[in-house]
């Protein structure tokens, strides 16, 4: 059974894939997925009162947490078993009953407390024809990249066969594709991560694997403890930084018109496909906070509006910590050069090429920086918005301002 909030705004790419994942669900259950659209709690109490007891994956996100404050002064009761998580968020904890605030230490209590083998499929299945008023499934508007468990069991064989050995060595080349493209499976439950989990071994790229898993329990873990987080600075103290407005630069940067090649690619790349590669989503976000000054919020939500695995505390978080606002030990003072990030990550520049055509006919020594060849911006491509040099030292500018004057 699926309960569809009618209040959830969300963009036209998630809504469609929820739409085909809830198809390719209700196939291999033979038609008999129980969809519901409106208000959550009036459709439980509806449910409670035909059923006696309704059963729920527990969910984590700052809505939910509104839903289950709404239900309780309902009086109504919702069992939750299970998560989408190796390790349910709140069960990772210091000696002194605190949660984490750093990532490595996480990592290891959230091994310590470890997780149990996948589920085993129930050897019998018993289902509820749904009435016609539970069929409620939303449409696909858009297109979608394929969807349901078979599709995510599917890539994660290919990752497992063709990448997985090398992901220590090649998870950051931009242009190489090695990733598990994994996302949005995890973030729609199509796969659970206790099932990845279980498959992997001690070697070094297992272990580099096991842990980009652990980044998403730590910042699920890290918003269940703060769930304010989502939106407010994880450090408060940078609410108080100088900001510019959302204009004409933050138009330039969703289109993929910076004048940055690895930037604008990455932006291309999500405009088009819905995805973009973790490297690339450090680097824009970088750019629109450290170059551009704004506010990482306004990233954060256009993500969301794009991305198919758009995940409240993977995004939020991820934002943050390449702002230097989150949970991250590192500083606000370092700030990714857009020039040398695409030069180390995408060397022969192909990359760049696949999502920004107008700089094709250049070499790859010329496209990281076509504006300083004669023919670079000859087809088309903009000149760059800002200078990324001065702009670091405004971000500077701006981060010592808010430290007390001694
Ligand atoms: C600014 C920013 C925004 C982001 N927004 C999202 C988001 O909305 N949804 C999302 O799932 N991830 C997000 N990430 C994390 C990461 O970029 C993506 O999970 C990854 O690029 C997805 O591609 P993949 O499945 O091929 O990853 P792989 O490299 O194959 O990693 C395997 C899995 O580990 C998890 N993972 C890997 N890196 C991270 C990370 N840094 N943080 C949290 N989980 C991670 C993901 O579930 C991923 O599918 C964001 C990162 C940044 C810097």
């Amino acid at each position: 059974m699926y309960i569809r909030d009618h209040s959830l705004a969300t963009s036209e790419r998630r809504s469609s894939y929820l739409a085909a994942s809830l198809q390719a669900l209700d196939e291999s259950l033979g038609g008999n997925l129980h969809v519901y659209e409106g208000d959550p709690v009036e459709i439980l109490k509806k449910l409670s009162a035909q059923f006696g007891e309704v059963f729920a994956t527990e969910e984590f996100t700052p809505r939910a947490f509104l839903r289950h404050e709404k239900l309780a002064q309902a009086k109504i009761t919702l069992h939750q078993v299970g998560s989408p998580y190796a390790v349910s968020p709140g069960r990772v904890r210091k000696s002194d009953g605190t949660s984490y605030r750093v990532y490595t230490p996480f990592y290891k209590a959230w091994c310590a407390v470890g997780w149990r083998a996948p589920a085993e499929l129930p050897e019998v299945q018993k289902w509820i024809a749904p009435p016609s008023t539970a069929r409620n499934f939303p449409r696909i508007t858009c297109h979608t990249p394929a969807a349901g468990e078979v599709a995510a069991l599917t890539r994660w064989r290919e990752f497992y066969k063709n990448d997985l050995a090398r992901y220590d060595e090649e998870r950051n080349r931009a242009d190489l594709n090695s990733t598990s493209g994994l996302a949005r499976h995890l973030r729609w439950g199509e796969i659970h991560p206790r099932t990845i989990l279980a498959e992997l071994n001690q070697s070094n790229a297992h272990e580099v694997f096991r842990k980009e898993i652990a980044w998403r329990e730590f910042y699920a873990d890290v918003l269940f403890h703060e769930p304010h987080t989502n939106l407010d600075y994880y450090k408060p103290e940078f609410a108080k930084m100088r900001y510019n407005e959302p204009g004409a630069a933050f138009k330039a940067w969703c289109q993929g018109k910076t004048g940055y090649p690895f930037v604008d690619a990455g932006m291309r790349q999500l405009n088009e496909e819905g995805w973009m590669h973790n490297r690339l989503r450090m680097v824009v976000a970088s750019f629109l906070i450290k170059d551009l000054h704004l506010e990482w919020q306004h990233g954060a939500r256009y993500f969301m509006e794009k991305l198919f695995d758009g995940d409240v505390a993977s995004n939020s978080h991820g934002w943050q910590w390449t702002a230097g606002t989150g949970t991250d030990a590192s500083p606000y003072y370092r700030v990714f050069n857009p020039i040398e990030q695409g030069k180390r990550f995408d060397p022969e520049g192909l990359y760049i090429k696949k999502y920004v055509p107008e700089l094709a006919h250049l070499s790859a020594e010329e496209v990281h920086e076509p504006w300083l060849y004669l023919d670079g911006l000859s087809h088309g491509y903009p000149e760059r918005i800002v200078d990324h040099a001065t702009e670091r030292h405004e971000a500077l500018a701006r981060l010592a301002e808010l430290k007390p004057k001694s």
